[in-house]
This record gives C-alpha cells, structure tokens and sequence, in this order.
C-alpha cells in the first residue's frame, strides 16, 4: 500500500519507519529543511513512562487557581490565548475527577511501556545513537514537598508495571553524587529504574534514516496546504507546496498544527499548543553534573544529561501558536539549576547556554489520538502533549497497526483509549 504520513516530528518519523517496516511504500511530507526541527527538537528527552500522569490530577482547579497568581509559577496564561481554550480547558477539568485521571494514566503508561519496549526491540536489531541513558530517572523532593502523595501515586502506577524504589539521602548520594552541596534540602528521592532519556531530535533523525533504508522517501520543505476530501468519506489527495501527493492512505502526525488541518474535514481535534521551555548547556568535557536524569519537585525543573550537554527545562504556556524564545524564562531555567549544581557555574561557560522553545499537541485528557477517524483511509497519530517522545515508538506502533491490519494487533492497548 502507498501510505503518506504528514508531520516529519518524533511521532510521523517513528510511524513512518514502522509503515515501512510493514511493507508499505511510505513518503512523508514536512515543511521544514530536516526531520524533528519543530518541536520534537530540543524537548525534555525524557523517556520516561513513570511520567505518565496526566496534568490534570485531582485537585488541579485549586492547583491551577494558585499558580496563575503565583509569579514564580511554572504555569502562564496568556490573556490573548484565553478564548481559544475555554472549551479545551472546561474538558481539562472534566477530565480531573479520580477516575477519568486515573484511567488516562493508564492508558498513558500502557502506550509508553508499549514504546520503551518497542524501542528496546529495535535496539535489539539496529545501532542507534541518540546520546540515550538507560539509567533510570530520580525525583527529588525537598522538605515540606508533596513525596508522600506522589509515592501514593507510584504505587497505583506500579500495578501498571511502572517500577519504583524510595531513596533516602544516602542512596540519593550513591546515585548522583553531584546533589551533596545541595542534600539537606531534599527529605527524600524516588527512582524509576526502567526510565530511559536522549536526545529526541538525534534519535527522530535516526528513525528517518532507518526508514528510508527501508524505501520510504521524505519530502523536505514541502508545506501540507490541504488534506483534500473524495467521494464516499474517503481522502482522495494531499494537496502540498509542491504538488499533489495521493496515496492509499494518510496519517496525520503534524503535532499541534494537526487541528489546523483537520479542521476543514470537519474533525474537531481536541488538541491546542501549550509552550515549553529548555535550555541546554555545552559541557565542554565537564562531568560533575548528573549521570541520570534529575527533578527536582520543588522547583519543577529538571537536569538532563546528553552526551556532553546538559539539557534542562520546565514551564507550560498557554500562548497560542508563539513559539518566541524568551531569553528571560531561559535564564530562570538555568538559575534554578544552579540552585541545584552550584558547582557548574565555576566549570561551565553558562552563556553558551542555548534557548529553545516548543508546543506540547496537548490533549485535554492526556493519551494522544491514534487511530480511525470518519474517512476511511485517514488515520491519526497526534496530540501526545508532554509525553510525545515517550510515547513516539509505541503510538507508531499502532498507527502502523491500524493502518495495516484495521485494528490494534495483540491487545497492546484498549483502541477506544486513543479514540478521536
Ligand atoms: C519544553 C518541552 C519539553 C518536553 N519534554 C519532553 C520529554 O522530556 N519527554 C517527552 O516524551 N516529551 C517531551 N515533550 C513533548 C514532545 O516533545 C512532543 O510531544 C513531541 O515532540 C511531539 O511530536 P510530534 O511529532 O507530534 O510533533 P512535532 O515534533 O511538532 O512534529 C510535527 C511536524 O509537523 C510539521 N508540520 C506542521 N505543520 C505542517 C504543515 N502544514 N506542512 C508540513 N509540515 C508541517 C512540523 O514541521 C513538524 O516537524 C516536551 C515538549 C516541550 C515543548
């Protein structure tokens, strides 16, 4: 079958290398010079399904009431983007009682060990080389923090297969002995020893390597600018910068512009872009930082090393569409960090330090959308929010399945988890 994934990120990238390794003749179509330049480009590269808590825990409306007038908060609202996420933001709130929670974080941690697994397997087969870790992650939690109740939650994690161990100072200092001018602050940690991390770009265009070993054709600078209806609920052509593309089928993987393109095929996807920031620092051969990655719970930042940089983030925006980096929220990354290492400023040129900024396809439950959509031949693999490099492995996996087969094969996952 002649298949067209839109959307060279992480996510099209995965799923085209996985249609190819079905058989199928795979082009994939985006706008930039070099798969994953979006924002699969400079993301957390945590992958990490111990993570697999979606946002809206129960509790988040007081949460959320809080941090919007807290300055320091890692959550901003931008008044311009406020009309554009009240009904987003209304099913984000649905989505907040125990129950709904609970059973996207399951879906979520099913779609992210389907991945790391699926990961592992392709390792198994072909040299990657992503600056990975496969060392596991640590939180750390400082005095009067929220450990107890987030431990809680590993537990309801770990009857998912998520695996955990508690750390006291000392184990904290065995594993990262970089946190000892920092330790007194931190009451305790928890590590998730099958986490993983790398770099996301690296490993997007490893994916796309792989993929055209196996024939499928990558169309560079090439904009989608309509996804073009037939006749009997079917897609009949892509219509793009350079010409029509038509194919037996589509799939949609173009992040947090997939609504966009929908929209006129009367799919209302329940996606809308919120904004990250990281910051990644060349170590130019300094190794006193981290050998895992490191967050820390209080100030919602995190240390992620990356062959020999240092990548580091946090904060979600609601601003639309912006992807402006803002030196400013760079600069606050990094002095929280420097809380955490002040070893780091003495070794390391700290104005070296590369600003970036992205938007997370975020989806008001959490589990992205793979799958069926009304037409036929279209198919989904969009809107995996904070997770979409975690997740890029498994979700190709099914959208792969669904496209091939019609359905999920060996009940990897329950399909109407991830349905439109
Ligand atoms: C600050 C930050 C930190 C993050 N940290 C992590 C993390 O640690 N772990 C994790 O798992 N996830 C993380 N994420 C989330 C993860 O990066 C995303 O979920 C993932 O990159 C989404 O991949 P994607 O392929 O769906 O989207 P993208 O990477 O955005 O890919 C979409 C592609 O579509 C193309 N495109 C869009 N419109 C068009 C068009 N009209 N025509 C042609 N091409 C088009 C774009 O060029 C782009 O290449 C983070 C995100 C941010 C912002």
């Amino acid at each position: 079958m002649k298949v067209a994934v839109l959307g060279a990120g992480v996510v099209g990238s995965a799923t085209a290398y996985m249609l190819a390794k079905d058989g199928h003749g795979v082009t994939i179509v985006d706008r930039c010079d070099k798969p994953g330049m979006e924002t699969s480009f400079a993301n957390g590269g945590l992958m990490t399904p111990s993570d697999s808590s979606p946002w809206n825990s129960p509790g988040t409306v007081q949460r959320l009431w809080k941090m919007l007038f807290d300055s320091n908060s890692t959550l901003k609202i931008n008044p311009s983007a406020v009309p554009s996420i009240v009904g987003w933001g209304l099913k984000f709130l649905a989505n907040s009682t125990y129950e709904r929670h609970k059973a996207n974080m399951i879906a979520n941690i099913r779609i992210a060990s389907l991945s790391l697994q699926t990961l592992r397997n392709i390792r198994e087969t072909s040299a990657l080389d992503y600056d990975q870790t496969t060392r596991g992650t640590m939180r750390v939690f400082p005095r009067g923090g929220r450990m107890a109740e987030f431990v809680q939650m590993c537990r309801e994690m770990q009857e998912w297969g998520v695996n955990f161990e508690v750390l006291d100072q000392g184990q904290i200092l065995e594993k990262e002995p970089c946190l000892k001018d920092v330790i007194d602050r931190y009451v305790g940690a928890v590590f998730f020893p099958d986490d993983e991390s790398g770099d996301a770009h690296k490993f997007t265009n490893e994916m796309a390597r792989l993929a055209t070993s196996l024939g499928a054709q990558f169309m560079m600078n090439t904009s989608v600018l309509e996804i073009v209806k037939g006749s009997s609920s079917r897609i009949s052509h892509v219509r793009t910068s350079k010409g029509d593309i038509h194919a037996d089928a589509y799939v949609l993987s173009l992040g947090s512009y997939s609504p966009i393109l929908a929209r006129p095929l009367g799919i209302n996807l329940p996606i809308i872009p919120v904004k990250g920031y990281s910051v990644t620092l060349p170590l130019n051969g300094w190794n006193g930082g981290p050998t895992r990655p490191v967050m820390d719970d209080g100030y919602h930042a995190m240390m992620v090393p990356m062959g020999d940089r240092l990548r580091m983030g946090g904060k979600a925006e609601f601003a639309r569409y912006n992807t402006h980096t803002d030196a400013k929220e760079g600069r606050r990354v990094l002095n929280d960090i420097l809380k955490i290492l002040p070893a780091m400023v003495s070794h390391v040129d700290i104005e070296a330090a590369l600003n970036w900024s992205g938007l997370r396809p975020m989806t008001p439950g959490g589990p992205p959308l793979v799958g069926p959509t009304p037409y036929s031949n279209l198919f989904l693999n969009t809107g995996h929010g904070p997770l979409g490099w975690t997740m890029s492995c498994g979700s190709a996996k099914l959208a792969a399945d669904f496209v091939t087969h019609g359905r999920v094969l060996n009940n990897r996952v329950n399909p109407r988890d991830y349905a439109l």
